[in-house]
């Protein structure tokens, strides 16, 4: 499990400043969380659903998504992004 803490300590170290989770499921384009100055955002990229465009998200939210990942390859990509290389 992690902390929002965690991925803000990683962010401003690694100077990670866009995570991308997935691809819009209509039309590509890549959505995920955006940071800048220490606040974060959550980018759909697109207009395909009702809630396009920035809306603004907590550290706390970035934990959320990755500690309700149960996929082991999907997981230890996020921590390989996140430079979080030991096993959990
Ligand atoms: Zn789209």
């Amino acid at each position: 499990m992690k902390i929002g803490e965690d991925f803000q300590c990683a962010a401003r170290e690694r100077d990670i400043t866009w995570w991308s989770i997935r691809g819009c499921s209509f039309c590509g384009v890549p959505i995920g969380y955006v940071f800048e100055r220490g606040a974060v955002a959550f980018s759909s990229g697109c207009g395909c659903n009702s809630l396009d465009g920035m809306e603004e998200r907590s550290w706390d939210d970035v934990a959320a998504h990755y500690n309700m990942q149960t996929h082991p390859d999907v997981i230890a990509q996020y921590n390989s992004f996140w430079g979080w290389e030991e096993k959990l």
